[in-house]
């Protein structure tokens, strides 16, 4: 970590972890924290579920394990270009997704209507949850003992009310501060891996269409300029030549957006960070064509019929296996009874539910709903 710009998260800085512990020998705090993300049980769960395609839909589409690993690779190429922590934001990147239920977004919004007369739920206070608290591995303590930065990069947004319960943590969002360099940059790479690779994927599934996409003004660009230097080439080769140069543009911008706020900030320190307006970011232009990007993609591929169906179904699996469970504790496993008893049936079952992957869920479903042999 030799040339870490002054105003970067760096272990002598950090505020610790919650649970003294001894420094590892060998790799620094943040490798250790990513590392310890990898090997948990939560992220090795990401490999089924549903990113915007149900695992079972396609071997090729992505899930929450490619789409985080793609994130990861965007926000550290970015971390290491602005001499920024690459190891913080990996670790961050790697557990942005790891409280999301399954099905997709239609699994948070069944299982927030869910517990919504019980403190509701939302994907992103899950993640830090599991790490805090869910994960089960240490014999010294609960969840995985992250270093503050890592549990704060994690936490993105949470309401006013959910930030005075989370101490520390939640000082930032009643004191409008502004999380680590690093954090901010998870934050955009996620947007930047979900936007592209929803593109890709929506087009291996037929959903939309090249026609449809060339709408756009940057995907158009790119199009034209991948036809001008390859004017014959097959389909599948042609998308993925524009789809890396959109990658490629939207990073490049960022990286130039970014050090120019920067520079003109003038940070001395990472305190200077917390109090500076938002010093991660893309140029007016590109977005303006990223959002043109999310319209197209909720219009025509989130709101598809095809994926709606899915969505209904997801909705109906996740509430009735709520009701079920919410109505009686004994059919939870253990650990999710003695977490009923501490912190109430439906918070655990939220627990249970949300740790499902979307087969996991879906046969889990088949079992307790459907009468005959399974
Ligand atoms: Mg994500």
């Amino acid at each position: 970590m030799a040339d870490l710009a002054p105003w970067a998260v760096t272990d002598e800085i950090s505020r610790g972890r919650a649970f003294a512990e001894p420094r590892p020998k060998s790799r620094s705090e943040f490798q250790r924290d990513r590392d310890r993300i990898v090997h948990s049980a939560a992220f090795r769960r990401l490999e089924y579920k549903t990113q915007v395609f149900v695992n079972h839909e396609g071997d090729l589409f992505r899930t929450r394990l490619t789409h985080s690993i793609e994130v990861a690779q965007i926000a550290r190429s970015i971390a290491r270009a602005l001499h920024l922590n690459d190891d913080l934001t990996e670790a961050v990147a790697l557990a942005h997704d790891l409280g999301h239920t399954p099905f997709g977004h239609a699994g948070q919004d069944a299982l927030n209507e869910c517990m919504r007369e019980y403190g509701g739920f939302e994907h992103n206070l899950q993640s830090l949850r599991i790490v805090d608290r869910l994960e089960e591995r240490y014999g010294a303590f609960d969840g995985l003992n992250l270093m503050f930065e890592t549990r704060e990069g994690i936490l993105k947004h949470c309401s006013p009310a959910c930030a005075r319960e989370l101490g520390d943590l939640g000082y930032r969002f009643l004191n409008n501060l502004r999380p680590s360099l690093e954090a901010q940059i998870c934050n955009l790479a996620d947007e930047i891996a979900y936007n592209n690779h929803d593109v890709d994927d929506g087009l291996r599934s037929g959903l939309i269409s090249v026609e449809q996409l060339e709408g756009l003004s940057l995907f158009a660009r790119h199009a034209a300029a991948v036809d001008r230097e390859y004017p014959v080439l097959p389909g599948r080769r042609r998308v993925h030549e524009i789809n890396r140069r959109m990658i490629d543009a939207q990073v490049t911008d960022l990286l130039t957006e970014s050090s120019a706020r920067i520079a003109n900030a003038a940070p001395h320190a990472l305190a200077d960070v917390h109090v500076a307006p938002p010093l991660i970011g893309f140029s007016a232009q590109m977005l303006a064509e990223n959002r043109a990007l999310k319209t197209f993609l909720r219009e025509h591929l989130y709101r598809h019929y095809q994926v709606l169906r899915m969505t209904v179904k997801a909705r109906m699996i996740i509430r009735d296996l709520f009701g079920l469970f919410v109505g009686d504790a004994c059919l939870l496993p253990p650990q999710y009874q003695v977490m009923a008893a501490a912190e109430g049936l439906p918070r655990a079952t939220a627990d249970y539910i949300a740790g499902m992957t979307d087969r996991y869920a879906i046969k889990e479903h088949r079992r307790l709903f459907s009468v005959g042999p399974n």
